[in-house]
């Protein structure tokens, strides 16, 4: 495979002092070995067979017996648990600690049907604060900084998570919560927040709002963690420059603590995750098989120390990889590549599992591919075939484009192991569409 670009060079030129004594932190830690990780999933499941009705009904009528768990590799005899049943488990059904240790509980809001419910120990949240303390300092962040927080407080775990990592930081916590632009701004100013954590899309409401006052020169952040939703790298780069600010990539779920379960470093090459307290495997969505190393699928979370509501392979429906090789930063955790895409969100072309996000980290990888693309899929007879159509850097020229049309080809081969026809068009040519799903044009069973 092609080696992967790191994001923004300049920026990580710019910081690479300041942030290599910032790095000598992570001597603290160290990434806990297979046996470590085995020992705790085996603790974890003895846990969940004392404690917890839900485990206990569910091992029970899938006839699992946790003695067999003998090695990682038998992990994978274990059951998965999805949403749907964390839904049915609606109160409490998955509390598994004593009334007297649940200190608080969250709530994913459910567009459709009942929320999830998920109890806290307090040893949770402090697990919880750590997490998100870990991620402040993977931005750099210390107890000088000024953290504005912008996502909601409540049931949702994205404003109080925030808080909890900032005052575990020794930052200075502004909980502002969502919305209120007027408000944000002037907090913005007269406290001079030095970072902000954030929704993309806030983030980039906040940015516009700015230039368009023009105040820019009136704000002093330096660093933005901004998570909760999936975003292109285009959105990310506008951020940075609208805000001036370098952007981090932080990652959660409510069923798993919140957000702070994984975070880029200054290198953006990677999100870390904290495997001393969380167990990730990469699955083929459609059969459950575990995949290798490296290898684009399902992320499959095990929480290793939860006590409130512990969670066995649960299916988060997200797509990443596993990073094989090791972080230069200094960090000594294992990284999953940035969130690519929802397994829901599959096209499957030619036997291939195809997912939008892959398309999009394809054209990022190209030289002088950009970001617009039209994607068509149709039958002709029997016969399968997909048409790209992208906007490329100098499309007239005909030797250029037959250049590009040839390394994008070649792209798709190796990265996602399907020929596609390509078609270059000029910067500019594609309807511009706020929806994404335009994108993709399905005639095949029409
Ligand atoms: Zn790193």
């Amino acid at each position: 495979r092609p080696p992967r670009s790191t994001l923004f060079p300049y920026t990580t030129l710019f910081r690479s002092c300041e942030n290599s004594m910032q790095y000598n932190m992570w001597k603290e830690y160290t990434a806990p070995s297979p046996e470590e990780q085995l020992q705790k999933f085996r603790s974890l499941l003895k846990y969940v067979s004392a404690n917890s009705p839900f485990y206990k009904q569910k091992f029970s009528q899938e006839n699992v017996d946790i003695r067999s768990i003998k090695s990682l590799e038998d992990i994978s005899t274990l059951p998965f648990t999805y949403k749907e049943e964390l839904r049915d488990a609606y109160p409490l059904g998955l509390q598994a600690a004593p009334e007297e240790k649940i200190v608080r509980i969250h709530s994913s809001s459910g567009t459709t049907g009942k929320p999830v419910i998920i109890p806290y120990t307090q040893n949770d949240v402090d697990m919880w604060a750590d997490m998100m303390k870990r991620c402040y300092e993977l931005a750099g962040l210390t107890d000088q900084d000024r953290i504005q927080i912008t996502p909601g407080y409540g049931l949702w775990t994205a404003g109080i998570g925030f808080q909890l990592g900032a005052e575990k930081l020794g930052a200075m916590a502004v909980p502002m919560g969502p919305g209120n632009t007027e408000k944000q701004l002037h907090m913005l100013m007269d406290l001079r927040c030095t970072a902000i954590t954030s929704t993309s899309s806030y983030a980039l409401l906040l940015a516009e709002e700015i230039n368009r006052r023009g105040i820019r020169d009136r704000i002093h952040l330096k660093k933005g963690v901004i998570g909760s939703e999936r975003w292109s790298r285009k959105m990310r780069t506008r951020i940075e420059e609208e805000l001036g600010l370098e952007s981090f990539d932080i990652y959660g779920l409510t069923e798993i603590y919140g957000p702070g379960i994984a975070q880029d470093c200054y290198l953006h090459d990677g999100l870390h995750y904290w495997s001393d307290l969380l167990y990730f495997e990469i699955i083929d969505p459609v059969t459950g098989e575990i995949l290798p190393d490296g290898e684009l699928g399902e992320l499959v979370v095990t929480t290793l120390s939860k006590e409130g509501a512990p969670l066995i392979r649960y299916r988060t429906r997200d797509l990443t990889r596993i990073i094989p090789s090791h972080c230069n930063c200094g960090c000594p955790f294992p990284r999953i590549d940035r969130i690519l895409g929802r397994t829901d969100d599959r096209i499957k072309i030619k036997g291939v599992n195809v997912y939008p996000g892959q398309i999009e980290d394809l054209t990022h990888r190209l030289d002088g591919v950009s970001s617009e693309y039209q994607l068509l899929l149709s039958r002709d007879g029997g016969k399968e075939s997909m048409l790209f159509r992208v906007e490329v850097d100098n499309a007239r020229d005909p030797c250029c484009r037959q250049m590009r049309e040839k390394a994008i080809k070649k792209a798709f081969r190796d990265l996602i192991g399907i020929s596609v026809d390509v078609e270059c068009l000029n910067i500019g040519d594609l309807p511009r569409s706020e929806k994404k799903s335009k994108r993709v044009i399905d005639t095949r069973d029409s």
